[in-house]
């Protein structure tokens, strides 16, 4: 088939591998001008560490793994650590792998099958289809005909909308924002990745390898903004810790503002009945955003693509009965991964001191209202 994949993130990539390699003649269109591989080490697991063995991955990625989530701790404004998060909210199981989300990135770019084209710049502007294919007008303005599209453009899907409806009729905000930004000159040394809590807000810094990142998350209801105005995105986390002067919070907002790729976005999940109309298909983000929170959004992406790559496989003449398939093998894991995501939010940034206070003394073992250092587990 002549497919065609909106979008160059881990589901995109992941398809143009499966596809390209299963015989698909495959081009991939990407909005940026670069492979977007900024944001914090992400995690692969459960069935997606299958499939990245099945993709001739797994032990590159093995080999890339690092260890920023097991050095996460909860600390106070001194920076004391005072709690840790609990082992079975970092990982699932022991086989778990986590991995800087530019090493997956670039190891999956340089899995691509020669036979994929990879196109930067380019997006999709409009999508007509009718029983034979599906006419693609992109923002350059060409035209070309396939048999398959597949959106796998993100959480703010440009084809959803273009072919399933507007985003407010399928994304649920859960109340809170997400911010990465690179921190240079972090100490390398700190054996701990510090998560300080004011009320309803976190900001921390992520270490892994050599790297360090100024991470924030807020509370706050829905925002109106313009996603690809980096300005707008500065000013509303300026807004949300700009007053806040305790810990290094003053720092790590001076990074976000100085990081030409800062990553913002709110917490969201999308939900949809269907995943396919006619001719068009949505994977990763796209059609399900677990969000942040779940720590599967990668792993849905690696699963997602695949399925539908072996449903394609294995009824090469229904193309409706393949991607009914597809959806039917992925949406358990979908599931399972959305229902993991609003108690991370009430884990990593309680609403109140109280609720702060509360979690700490849990996640220490202590009576509630004694705050006891655990600084020995963080060494
Ligand atoms: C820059 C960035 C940083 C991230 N950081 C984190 C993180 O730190 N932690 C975390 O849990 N998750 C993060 N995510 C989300 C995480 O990557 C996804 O949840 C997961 O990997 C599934 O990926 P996806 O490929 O479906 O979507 P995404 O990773 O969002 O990839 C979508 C891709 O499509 C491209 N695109 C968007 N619109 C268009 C369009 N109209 N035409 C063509 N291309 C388009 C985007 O530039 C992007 O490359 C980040 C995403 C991005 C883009």
């Amino acid at each position: 088939m002549r497919i065609l994949v909106s979008g160059a993130g881990i589901a995109g990539l992941s398809a143009a591998i499966d596809l390209g390699t299963a015989g698909h003649e495959v081009t991939v269109v990407e909005r940026a001008n670069h492979l977007r591989v900024n944001g914090s080490p992400i995690d692969i697991r459960g069935a997606a560490l299958d499939v990245a063995a099945e993709m001739g991955a797994l032990e590159r990625i093995r080999d890339s793994r690092v260890d920023m989530s097991e050095r996460l701790r909860f600390v106070d404004a001194s920076g004391t650590p005072l709690a840790e998060p609990p082992a079975e909210e970092v990982n699932d199981s022991a086989g778990d792998l986590e991995i800087a989300r530019e090493d997956l990135t670039r190891l999956l770019y340089e899995t691509l099958p020669t036979s994929v084209s990879l196109v930067f710049e380019e997006s999709v502007s409009e999508l007509e289809q009718d029983p034979d294919g599906v006419t693609v007008r992109f923002s350059s303005g060409s035209r070309e005909c396939y048999d398959l599209v597949v959106g796998a453009d993100g959480l703010h899907s440009k084809t959803r909308s273009l072919s399933f409806g507007p985003e407010r009729d399928f994304l649920r905000h859960l109340g809170f924002y997400v911010a990465l930004a690179e921190l240079p000159g972090a100490r390398e040394n700190d054996p701990i990745n510090p998560m300080y809590n004011f009320p309803g807000h976190l900001a921390g810094i992520a270490r892994y390898r050599d790297h360090a990142l100024a991470v924030f998350q807020f509370r706050a209801p829905w925002i109106e903004y313009d996603y690809h105005d980096l300005e707008a995105q500065r000013e509303i986390l300026g807004k949300h810790f700009g007053q806040h002067r305790q810990w290094r919070v003053p720092e790590l907002l001076e990074a976000a503002c100085a990081d030409p790729e800062l990553y913002f976005d709110s917490v969201s999940l999308i939900d949809m009945p269907s995943w396919h109309r006619g001719r068009v298909v949505l994977i990763g983000d796209a059609a399900h955003c677990a969000s942040p929170l779940s720590g599967r959004g990668t792993s849905l992406a690696l699963t997602g693509a695949w399925f539908l790559t072996e449903a394609l496989r294995e009824h090469p003449a229904d193309l409706e009965r393949a991607l009914i398939e597809y959806e039917d093998r992925q949406r358990p894991h979908v599931s399972r991964a959305q229902a993991t995501a609003e108690p991370g939010g009430d884990l990593m940034l309680p609403a109140t001191q109280e609720e702060i206070d509360a979690r700490n003394a849990r996640l220490a073992g202590q009576p509630v209202g004694s705050r006891v250092s655990v600084a020995s587990r963080a060494t």
